[in-house]
């Protein structure tokens, strides 16, 4: 997986460690590393949530920067 840049993983981080276990009440609590990511949370459906979120969100900075750098190109 290729790293996104450092504003955007702290984005992302936040918005994700915004939400809230339906059940616990928990934040999740999310780390970018070298191989990805890792989420820890109160429970394994939250935290199945949680990473399902962090890869869609993912998915989409990773497309905008794509679109960013392609715009880039003259
Ligand atoms: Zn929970």
């Amino acid at each position: 997986m290729s790293r996104l840049p450092l504003s955007m993983e702290r984005s992302i981080k936040s918005d994700i460690e915004k939400t809230k276990c339906p059940i616990h009440g928990e934040h999740p609590k999310v780390t970018f590393t070298s191989s990805g990511i890792t989420v820890s949370c109160c429970c394994e459906k939250f935290r199945k949530n949680t990473i399902d979120k962090c890869q869609q969100a993912i998915g989409k900075a990773l497309q905008e920067q794509i679109t960013k750098s392609f715009k880039g190109l003259k």
